[in-house]
């Protein structure tokens, strides 16, 4: 490892696999490309359960060195990465683009965030510790380790693939555990190998991190079941993320699961807010990165005194948003992630029509590019109400008085993240302490995530909490270990 790495961002053909850049062995290829203009960035041979079993192995050895090191020593190599995030920014922020189609205003979100979280996992090896707690017991004293987990997997999606790669990988490195990532096959750069190179121009040890590049599909078991981790972190939709956890519950390792799911958040405008206000933020939280975020607004629930006023505004505000060239600074949409995802959204634009939802605003495909529509008078039964859209279309909900609200917000089977406007602060803070969900704002949006505050969700959202101390219990284990300084009286 030397100190700086002028190429360090280049050759994503090769994966670090236990201790050594190098191609995958199996005998598929992995082509990933712009979803902007279709150009190919980078071809890679992929992993394969071989290579798999390798950098776990790996893991399990480098673990034991790396946790062994002094706290300052672990968080050195965060700030050093903090350090390079800062001089390589530009470089990071075009990858996100390029990559995964973000504009460039969330591109910089992502790398601001993804920063955030490094600086903040560089304190946690100094804030962890452990525990001496009382005991019934004569003479025992009653000692709470607190440890590592040992190796970690890590599985990210392609919507912040940076991010949400790093707010697992960087805490667990800071605890003393050693990480192998199977990153998105749409964004395995952001997702894993420049994280990789990063991490290893700030001097991480050989064979602490690697990544694996493979289809979901084909070595996603395999990952999950095999011996040696101790945690699965997974970001990613509900029924991936249910197979996995049945998976480490019923298959022949037990071990930890984190898991990060869909949502379907409510954003709900009572009569008494800030309109304009709430017609800002109903944008900025639908609309940011094409709304492919797992907290975006997915069901906008106006109350009925002020349904048509805010409509209105609305629709004025996301027929006037650029859709175009990610790279562009002006441009707010930027193209949706991959054909799948296109496809898919068209089909939900039909099916909103065909329920009866009535076009507000009318969008159009362009390429991969889809501008936004807006639906009214949704119901809670129609499909886009019920699931997540993960797309720039939006529907209107109306809502009779408060408890109508209510009852409609909570009407899902997620419960991420949400929000709800008033003006009146009391009220408000009643209203978001009866929804059923991990994260709730009061007059702002419900994308929003920071770095000490808990990020998780309730219901088919997901278990577990990520950022600050809650990361720091996520990502090591209790021990507790006792010594009976004098000789115990037994029964028999
Ligand atoms: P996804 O299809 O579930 O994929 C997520 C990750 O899981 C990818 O790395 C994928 O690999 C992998 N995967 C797929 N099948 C697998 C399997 N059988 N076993 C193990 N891993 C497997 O989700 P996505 O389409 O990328 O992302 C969109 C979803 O993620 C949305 O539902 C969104 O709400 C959710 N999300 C949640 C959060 C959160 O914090 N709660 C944040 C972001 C996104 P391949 O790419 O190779 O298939
Ligand atoms: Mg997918």
């Amino acid at each position: 490892m030397t100190d700086s790495t002028p190429n360090a961002f280049t050759d994503f053909h090769l994966q670090p696999l236990g201790g050594q850049w190098r191609k995958g062995r199996a005998d598929k290829t992995l082509t990933v490309s712009d979803p902007f203009n279709g150009e190919t960035l980078v071809n890679i041979p992929q992993a394969n359960r071989d290579d798999l079993d390798e950098a776990y192995q790996k893991a399990a050895q480098a673990q034991q060195e790396w946790a062994a090191q002094g706290p300052s020593v672990r968080a050195a190599v965060l700030l050093k990465v903090v350090e390079i995030f800062d001089r390589r920014r530009e470089e990071i922020i075009d990858w996100i683009i390029r990559e995964s189609g973000s504009t460039r205003l969330k591109a910089q979100i992502e790398w601001s965030s993804a920063r955030s979280i490094t600086l903040e996992a560089a304190s946690f090896p100094k804030r962890v510790h452990g525990r001496i707690v009382e005991s019934d017991v004569p003479g025992k004293e009653s000692r709470v380790y607190r440890s590592p987990i040992g190796v970690i997997g890590v599985i990210s999606p392609w919507n912040f693939p940076l991010h949400l790669t790093q707010r697992s990988l960087a805490p667990a490195l800071a605890l003393g555990n050693a990480v192998v990532i199977k990153p998105a096959s749409d964004t395995p750069i952001c997702g894993g190998l420049l994280l990789a190179r990063i991490f290893e121009e700030a001097g991480l040890p050989s064979g602490v991190l690697s990544v694996v590049v493979g289809a979901g599909s084909e070595i996603g078991d395999a990952f999950v079941e095999h011996p040696i981790p101790g945690l699965i972190t997974f970001t990613g939709s509900t029924p991936v993320g249910q197979n996995i956890a049945r998976l480490a519950g019923g298959g022949k390792y037990l071990k930890h699961v984190a898991l990060e799911l869909g949502g379907n958040s409510p954003f709900v405008v009572m009569a008494d807010a800030d309109l304009n206000q709430a017609v800002n933020a109903a944008v900025m939280g639908k609309f940011l990165h094409q709304g492919q975020i797992c907290m975006a607004v997915n069901r906008i629930i106006v109350e009925e005194d002020v349904y048509d006023d805010f409509a209105a505004r609305f629709v004025e505000r996301v027929r006037q948003l650029k859709v175009g060239d990610p790279s562009r600074a002006e441009t707010v949409i930027g193209p949706i992630i991959n054909k799948r995802q296109l496809e898919g959204l068209q089909q939900k634009v039909e099916q909103a029509r065909q329920e009866g939802a009535k076009v507000l605003l009318e969008g159009n495909v362009d390429g991969q590019l889809l501008s936004p529509y807006v639906f009214g008078e949704v119901t809670r039964d129609m499909d886009i109400a019920r699931n997540e859209i993960f797309g720039p279309l939006v529907g209107l909900l109306r809502a009779r008085d408060e408890a109508h609200a209510l009852e409609l917000a909570n009407d899902s089977e997620f419960g991420l993240s949400s929000a709800v406007f008033s003006g009146n602060i009391d009220r408000a803070v009643r209203f978001a302490r009866q929804i059923k969900a991990g994260m709730t704002h009061v007059n702002d949006i419900s994308v929003s995530d920071e770095t000490n505050a808990p990020f998780g969700g309730e219901k088919n959202s997901g278990i577990g909490r990520f950022n600050g101390d809650w990361a720091i219990d996520e990502f090591t284990t209790d021990h507790w270990i006792t010594v009976q300084h004098v000789p115990r009286h037994y029964p028999f």
